[in-house]
């Protein structure tokens, strides 16, 4: 097929959640948008191989882990796991998902080009289609070509028991033995998964703390947890190779308390994801990308070329969706003529493991590095009826306040719909609530989110939901 040229005011390039928020808003306020995607549906990594069908995994494992403790309680179900047919269901909440961002593609009447986009110079992008290519000739362009996982270097990553999180949400099948490298937020969403279908889990994590930089009050609960759970976590210890066996995976360790080597029938390996800067030719239009791979932009996603924008994980961290979204209206708006930029306060992030664990604002972590005063207030879920009466007594609320204002400055959460709770903090955040605000607004009884009311209680003095010694 010919080359065929056409126009865009708007070019956004990558359809995941943050390029389709570009493309639909800038569509919204008017401009003709072209939308590249290499893949044939929309929704990138989070709704085809991350977020979504993670989630749709981690309620069936919620689901077990419910039917198995509530046995103790007069429930006497048996399991009986059908892995195709979980799969399939899988499958179907992101195609439904996917049919939906087609639909919403159409109705703005964005023009969608399926294949692989480089760029040919500041105002041209050259798409690589099944068929042919294409050249889309732009005035604003906005790159939205996210990030790739990790690999260490010298692992079998040709072998397929040897996965990424790609391949690990395929369950393509439960192995009996697998080792988790990576004791961040994917490789601990899919212990979970997998430990619920069940696998025997082994976790290995450089750092000393599962979820590094995460507040240790808030890890504990989870730590105590999986720490029964699963056959081995071992922190503060390196993988040195993987050698490919015929019977497994043969793991060498290094560190505090793990074994010299073990076989493993399966290993995931999630030690982070690395941005598509490098891999876009963003040179030819004169972006600057930087030795990591990331786009630098300035406050209003602006690349160092005045009309190229960036957005989501090629930008930089934290690599979540729901700031790519933001950051992606933000792009658009700003091409629309709009005077914003990017000023939220905060990004909550989320851990959906059993317990969940949710943070935002300033973390205890933080402000004694950077040695900022805080007054905090914690409210255990022991003491919540609603937690208690779901089974679990392990949670807690936190709240860290403004010493001199009562200003909110950062909360966390660790327990059951954690990342629902969550979003209260981040709007009392970017409303400046204080405590007294916080703990007079009420609350409906009895719910996981009082948690929240009672944790600034404990800032004010004036909780009755637990004796504090004046
Ligand atoms: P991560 O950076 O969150 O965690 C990787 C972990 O691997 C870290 O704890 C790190 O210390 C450890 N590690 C690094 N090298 C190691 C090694 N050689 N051996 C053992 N441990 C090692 O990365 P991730 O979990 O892969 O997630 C990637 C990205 O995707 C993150 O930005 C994350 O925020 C995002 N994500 C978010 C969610 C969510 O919001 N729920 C879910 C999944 C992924």
């Amino acid at each position: 097929m010919s080359d065929s040229v056409i126009h865009a005011e708007v070019l956004v390039l990558g359809g995941g959640p943050g390029g389709y928020s570009a493309a639909f808003r800038a569509a919204d306020l008017g401009k003709k948008v072209v939308l590249v995607e290499r893949y044939p549906v929309l929704g990138g990594v989070c709704l085809n191989v991350g977020c979504i069908p993670s989630k749709a995994l981690l309620h069936i494992a919620q689901l077990i882990h419910e039917l198995e403790e509530f046995k103790h309680h007069g429930i006497n179900a048996t399991l009986d796991l059908d892995i195709d047919k979980i799969r399939t269901w899988k499958q179907s909440v992101s195609k439904g998902l996917n049919d939906g961002l087609a639909k919403l593609v159409k109705q703005r009447k964005i023009t969608l080009i399926q294949g692989v986009g480089q760029f040919t110079g500041s105002n041209a992008i050259e798409v690589t289609e099944s068929t042919g290519k294409q050249t889309v000739t732009f005035d604003n362009a906005i790159i939205a070509a996210g990030s790739h996982p990790t690999k260490i270097p010298g692992f079998p990553h040709d072998d397929p028991r040897l996965m990424d999180s790609t391949d690990a949400l395929e369950l393509k099948s439960i192995p009996e033995k697998l080792l988790i490298v990576g004791g961040g937020i994917i490789g601990l969403e899919m212990a979970t998964v997998y430990h619920a279908l069940g696998a025997e889990i082994s976790v290995v994590e450089l750092m000393d703390q599962i979820i590094p930089g995460c507040d240790k009050d808030l890890i504990t609960p989870l730590f105590r947890r999986i720490k029964k759970q699963y056959q081995n976590i071992w922190l503060e210890t390196r993988v040195k190779s993987i050698e490919a066996l015929a019977e497994g995976l043969k793991v060498s360790f290094e560190g505090k308390d793990a074994p010299e080597s073990e076989i493993f029938d399966q290993v995931l390996v999630a030690v982070g994801r690395r941005p598509n800067g490098k891999l876009i030719n963003a040179e030819a239009a004169g972006v600057t990308v930087n030795e990591q791979g990331f786009i630098p932009v300035d406050k209003q996603q602006r690349t160092n070329v005045a009309h190229i924008f960036a957005i989501g994980d090629i930008v930089g961290n934290p690599m979540l969706a729901h700031k790519a979204e933001h950051e992606g209206k933000v792009a658009a708006e700003v091409i629309a003529g709009h005077k914003v930029a990017f000023e939220a306060l905060t990004i909550p992030s989320v851990a959906y493991t059993d317990p969940e664990i949710a943070w935002m604002g300033l973390t205890e972590n933080q402000a004694k590095e950077q040695g900022i005063a805080y007054e905090k207030g914690a409210f255990p879920w022991a003491a919540s009826g609603r937690s208690l009466s779901n089974g679990r007594n392990e949670g807690i609320t936190k709240i860290l306040c403004d010493p001199d204002t009562g200003r909110i400055l950062g909360a966390g959460m660790t327990g059951n719909n954690a990342g629902e709770l969550i979003a209260e903090a981040v709007l009392a955040l970017e409303m400046g609530a204080d405590a007294h605000d916080i703990g007079l607004t009420i609350h409906a009884h009895p719910t996981l989110s009082e948690t929240f009311a009672f944790a600034a209680e404990m800032v004010t003095g004036t909780i009755t939901d637990l004796y504090i010694k004046k």
